[in-house]
């Protein structure tokens, strides 16, 4: 246990009302870790008022459940509010958050803004949810955990390692993991629900990996326009999953999805093996992880710029490393 996981505790002791917000556009990790650590603190502290809110969800997790309404401003100016797996205020999805008493920063990104009275960061971690875990582990005489909990909180750990397969995943991820299993979790119906796909989608993937293009040192790369999410009844959701139709492919080491949406902006998903592209999201209004980060372009010109910057990023790795895949 470290010095931040207990400073966390004593502040959610001290509060009778508790907030729990995510960075928008939430993930596996952004879902299971706020609704897993309320379903512990709701366990623990029955008589504490403990609620998530967060202005949008994740369609491919709905099968957690659903989730409490936005209160009114005037509930929040008594609340301790806890931001998880949130990098910087600006991607809290409730700007709401604002109106907290205090705020608690609980994250596993890159720590490019500090924000809130205690910060408990560590970018090594594989997932909120792992930190969830710890967090319950550390206190395990204190605080209470179900199978519901445990549920959110593996279906976040799954997701965020890419099913236990990152470089972040660890000795300690696997012994947090088990422990959200020895609750007696249906781990078979949570893969069900992350791999089942509609059949539209199945289309729509043929159709992408025909279409992925790739640049002289291997950065592979697609774009889903607006048309192409109304040919195949995409929502934005499915068609950012697009990006890992890329992520075995040989010698490519860097792989970018472009999703135009309905406002002309394009989000940008990369995704890399061993190579850092985080620093690549920054110059792009974005940001993220080493290997899997966002960003924000505004037109082909702009997609171009990247693939450039991208492909000589590859280059120069390719160049300064040997025996990559
Ligand atoms: P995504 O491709 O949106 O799943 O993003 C991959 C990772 O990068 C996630 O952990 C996001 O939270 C993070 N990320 C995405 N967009 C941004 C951004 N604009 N600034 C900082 N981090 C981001």
């Amino acid at each position: 246990m470290n010095e931040n996981m207990r400073k966390i505790l004593d502040k959610i002791k001290e509060y009778k009302k508790i907030f729990i917000f995510r960075h928008f556009r939430p993930d596996g990790d952004a879902v299971g870790s706020t609704k897993g650590l309320a379903r512990i603190l709701k366990l623990t502290y029955p008589d504490k008022e403990i609620y998530l809110q967060n202005a949008d969800f994740a369609d491919y997790v709905a099968f957690l459940g659903k989730e409490d309404e936005i209160l009114p401003d005037e509930e929040y100016a008594d609340a301790l509010g806890l931001v998880l797996d949130t990098a910087t205020q600006d991607r809290i999805s409730n700007k709401k958050y604002a109106l907290c008493k205090e705020l608690v920063k609980i994250d596993h990104h890159i720590p490019v803004q500090s924000y809130g009275v205690c910060e408990w960061v560590e970018e090594e971690r594989s997932s909120c949810c792992e930190m969830i875990a710890a967090f319950y582990s550390a206190f395990k005489d204190e605080l209470k955990i179900d199978k519901e909990a445990a549920t959110y909180i593996y279906t976040g750990m799954v997701t965020d390692s890419g099913r236990f397969r990152f470089r972040e995943v660890s000795g300690e991820t696997m012994r947090l993991a088990g422990l959200m299993l020895d609750q007696g979790i249906d781990a078979d119906k949570i893969y069900a629900h992350l791999y089942m796909k509609e059949f539209h989608t199945f289309k729509f993937e043929a159709y992408v990996l025909k279409n992925i293009r790739i640049t002289e040192n291997g950065v592979a790369s697609l774009f889903v326009t607006k048309k192409m999410k109304k040919k195949f009844h995409l929502t934005n959701e499915e068609a950012s999953a697009s990006v890992s139709y890329m992520d075995s492919i040989k010698n490519a080491l860097i792989w970018i999805a472009f999703i135009e949406h309905d406002d002309g902006t394009i989000r940008v998903r990369l995704r890399s093996r061993f190579v850092t592209v985080s620093e690549l999201a920054e110059r792009y209004r974005g940001g993220g992880h080493a290997c899997a980060s966002g960003a924000t372009v505004y037109s082909k010109a702009e997609i171009k710029a990247l693939l450039k910057d991208a492909d000589a990023l590859l280059k120069d790795y390719k160049e300064k490393n040997e025996g990559w895949l």
